[in-house]
């Protein structure tokens, strides 16, 4: 059996998003050291506010003020931080019910170790320096001698200075990959700028990339055949966002990615189409890869010249 392939693998990018009445008022309310809950039909105030009444689904706008202390209501410890935690040393992961509050709120607490942490304890804000209009601008929350003063919260009117409307919001997997025996033979193979797939011993199909299986007949795939180099365009979309990690490569917008359906094979795979302009790009083109020093994939494919694959030759690749 060869030694297969495993490699880290990080998929990473910044979601954006709106934030709406309600969510702007409590991230604005942060920034202003100010904790927003809303009140629900029935009366109950909910911190995190939504949107919604969970029960009855109306829209709800009460805005109401909480205090900055709470009770933790369950906790768990994290004994090793990852990047990007709200603290780098040890700390508890706490739901926290806000005084004024009916439900919790989930954050952190600092805290020597995990004997220092117990359900219904008392605890309070610890605010950030510098405040943005994010769940961060609470630090975490702090050990509290104090009691609740059992005051209703006070109604509060949401409006602020200048309020946070979106937020950008950063979400990271990172994994240790590992492709399998077919993908392994196949990045292998890649690397010799050959493009090996595999044929299905029961419909003769020919995966490539290969995933060791017809996901068609429920067989494994092991005769391995080489398909390529050429292929024709099946079909293609027109990309006009930029990405970093395209700009980064110096690829401007707008650029073509292609599905591309490699001589011999019987599945499209995708590549970036270069080597004409964008708006001449069409289905039927045929393509050859084209590979950078050291590459170990195409980095893109270009036109051939060739005259354009008739449709009923990849119609069913599509
Ligand atoms: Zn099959």
């Amino acid at each position: 059996m060869p030694e297969v392939l495993s490699a880290p693998l990080v998929v990473e990018f910044p979601f954006t998003r709106s934030l709406g009445p309600v969510q702007s008022a409590f991230l604005t309310g942060l920034r202003e050291r100010t904790v927003l809950g809303v009140r629900t039909g029935d009366g109950k105030v909910l911190v995190p506010p939504v949107e919604y009444d969970p029960v009855t689904a109306e829209e709800i706008r009460d805005l109401v003020e909480v205090a900055a202390t709470g009770t933790v209501t369950t906790w768990a410890w994290n004994p090793a931080p990852r990047r990007d935690q709200p603290l780098d040393t040890p700390f508890a992961w706490v739901l926290v019910r806000l005084d004024g509050a009916d439900t919790a709120l989930l954050h952190v607490l600092d805290v020597p170790g995990p004997e220092a942490v117990r359900t219904g304890m008392r605890v309070r804000v610890r605010w950030a320096a510098d405040r943005t209009g994010a769940i961060t601008d609470i630090a975490c929350f702090e050990p509290y001698e104090g009691d609740a003063d059992g005051s209703r919260p006070a109604p509060h009117s949401g409006e602020f200075t200048d309020p946070v409307t979106t937020i950008v919001t950063p979400a990271r997997l990172d994994y240790t990959y590992t492709p399998g025996r077919a993908q392994t033979a196949y990045i292998n193979a890649l690397a010799e700028r050959r493009t090996v797939g595999e044929r299905c011993p029961s419909c003769r199909k020919v995966y490539v990339p290969p995933r060791g299986a017809c996901p068609t007949c429920g067989v494994a795939t092991a005769e391995p055949v080489e398909v390529g180099p050429r292929g024709t365009v099946t079909t293609y979309c027109v990309v006009n966002i930029k990405a970093a990690h395209t700009a980064n490569l110096g690829i401007e917008v707008p650029y073509v990615y292609a599905h591309i359906a490699l001589d011999g094979a019987d599945l499209a795979l995708h590549g970036r189409i270069g080597g004409i302009p964008y708006d001449q790009v069409r289905m039927g083109l045929r393509v050859e890869p084209v590979w950078t020093e050291g590459g170990r994939y195409p980095d893109h494919y270009r036109p051939t010249g060739e005259t354009d694959a008739d449709y009923d030759t990849y119609k069913e690749l599509l």
